[in-house]
């Protein structure tokens, strides 16, 4: 009987070139390599699963290689055999989470104290190296002030911040990047292909997307779901297995929202939950959903994550909204997201979100009214003020909040994209943007505070800004709205605008 090796050992890169989404990691390593400015300890951080530990073997290749140091490690001497094999007697792979105590960085500094057993370095791999205690970083500082000349320590971390700064400044730092949902599903396929197994588009998009970025993490969710479907393994077998509701629930309670069918869909939304299916799933897979709609009304030929058998209703129903409405449908969606995200109760929050999705075609009629257009059987307000009602007035282009979110979305960070959608408030300071979180929950502002690097690299991408900013205190705009907010609240038209439509006041903004 053969022992069935899982698709993320199997195909872990043996190469520099055959790594996923790490390009700048690979030119820097390169580069250092090819002009010899080897440093004595490294720092690989970034999310669970984005190569960091494979990079480091790759290094350690390139720094043993007997025809190294090499920035193209041969993979065929001893050395390079036996590391990629984890068996080499001068790489030491430890990993802090087990090995966090003083006693074993002792062990560590007579390890280091010893030449050599054959290759050029002793090269000490630390996984979860934030881990150590703080006697163990005291210990490993003292190694790092004096390094010996034979040795070079490889520290691999998912949380950056938890070392000491000393520590820190005698690291040479390289940041992963999760890797962007398209590459880790190209990935996907192209090991499909190589195995010889059934491995549809809309299954991998699922299965990237529901990883964030980690490649390790979808190979062992495609193991799972193909120990499940076999050899054809499609877009319900991904579902079932992640736990996510099938296409065909998340599709009607679209068609009950597109239709204004506010009962209908909440009770899809209520049938889910009692399913025993986590109902914010469910919501997810509907913002997934108009994100596709969204993609579709701009070009019908766009690949979607969704089964090819429903492509045609899809498209039908993007081309008839039109990217407009489903821009604004969809930053609605991202809101609700923030919603979800932070409820103590799902349940209650998905209900209210899809509440306030399905009621879109009465906010189109309240923002027309608003702006001056005639609406049938309710009078038009007379306030010299403008309010919008959740939705933003159509003539507003998308806000810098909703943009940003947009673009972690489609960088597949979808948790954040969903605390940003719930910003009220961004504004650009230079090359900055600043996002205003005073009003937020205090879970939700660490979040994004921690998320900073993440922030801007999506606002760069998206040609926003270069950099992203976690103001925490209110903003001015907050202070100073709320006086006109106040009066537009005991504005009489107002008031019996929200009562007749069961809305609620969004912002609040004085016409020029
Ligand atoms: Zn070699």
């Amino acid at each position: 009987m053969t022992g069935y090796q899982v698709l993320a050992r199997r195909w872990r890169p043996q190469r520099f070139d055959d790594l996923v989404g790490q390009d700048v990691v690979v030119r820097t390593l390169r580069n250092a390599l090819q002009s010899k400015q080897i440093a004595h300890a490294y720092l690989f951080s970034g999310l669970r699963g984005v190569g960091k530990t494979t990079v480091a073997r790759l290094l350690a290749k390139a720094l043993n290689c007997e025809k190294g140091p090499t920035s193209e490690p041969c993979g065929e001497c001893v050395s390079c055999r036996e590391i990629a094999a984890g068996s080499s007697l001068d790489v030491l792979e430890m990993d802090a989470a087990s090995t966090r105590g003083i006693d074993d960085v002792r062990e560590l500094r007579d390890v280091v104290r010893n030449l050599p057993i054959r290759d050029r370095y002793r090269v000490v791999i630390l996984d979860e190296a934030h881990q150590l205690t703080k006697d163990a970083f005291a210990a490993l500082l003292k190694i790092l002030e004096e390094p010996p000349a034979h040795v070079i320590f490889i520290l691999a971390s998912t949380e950056k911040d938890k070392f000491p700064a000393t520590i820190l400044s005698r690291c040479l730092q390289i940041d992963f990047r999760p890797i962007p949902a398209d590459l880790v599903a190209a990935r996907l396929a192209h090991i499909a292909e190589k195995e010889a197994f059934e491995l549809t588009f809309g299954a991998a998009q699922l299965i990237a997307r529901a990883t964030e970025g980690s490649l390790r993490d979808a190979l062992s969710l495609l193991d799972r779901v193909r120990a499940f479907a076999g050899e054809m393994v499609d877009e319900n077998a991904v579902a079932e297995v992640i736990g996510l509701p099938p296409f065909e629930t998340v599709l009607a309670l679209w068609q009950a929202l597109e239709s204004g069918n506010v009962a209908a869909a909440l009770s899809l939304a209520r049938a889910e939950e009692q399913s025993g299916r986590d109902a914010g799933a469910l919501y997810e897979q509907l913002v997934q959903l108009l994100h596709a709609l969204l993609l579709l009304a701009t070009d019908p030929q766009v690949p979607t994550a969704f089964p090819a058998t429903h492509r045609s209703a899809l498209v039908e129903s993007a081309v008839r909204l039109g990217s407009p409405l489903l821009l604004r449908l969809l930053t609605l969606a991202l809101e609700g997201k923030g919603l979800v995200a932070s409820a103590d109760r799902v349940g209650v929050a998905v209900a209210v979100a899809v509440g306030r999705l399905a009621l879109w075609p009465r906010l189109q009629r309240v923002e027309a009214l608003l702006a001056g257009e005639p609406v049938s059987a309710v009078p038009p307000p007379s306030s010299s003020s403008s309010a919008s009602v959740t939705a933003p007035p159509p003539s507003t282009p998308l806000s810098l909040g909703g943009r940003l979110a947009a673009a972690l979305e489609a960088m597949g960070a979808h948790l954040l994209a969903g605390r940003v959608g719930s910003v009220r408030e961004a504004r650009l300071e230079g090359e900055t943007l600043v996002l205003c979180c005073g009003a937020l929950p205090a879970a939700t502002r660490k979040s994004l505070r921690e998320a900073t690097d993440q922030l801007s690299a999506a606002a760069h991408q998206a040609r926003l800004a270069s950099r992203v900013q976690v103001d925490e205190n209110g903003s001015p705009t907050q202070v100073r709205d709320q006086g006109l907010r106040t009066r537009v609240e005991s504005d009489e038209d107002v008031k019996r605008v929200l009562e007749v439509f069961g809305g609620r006041l969004g912002s609040v903004e004085e016409k020029p």
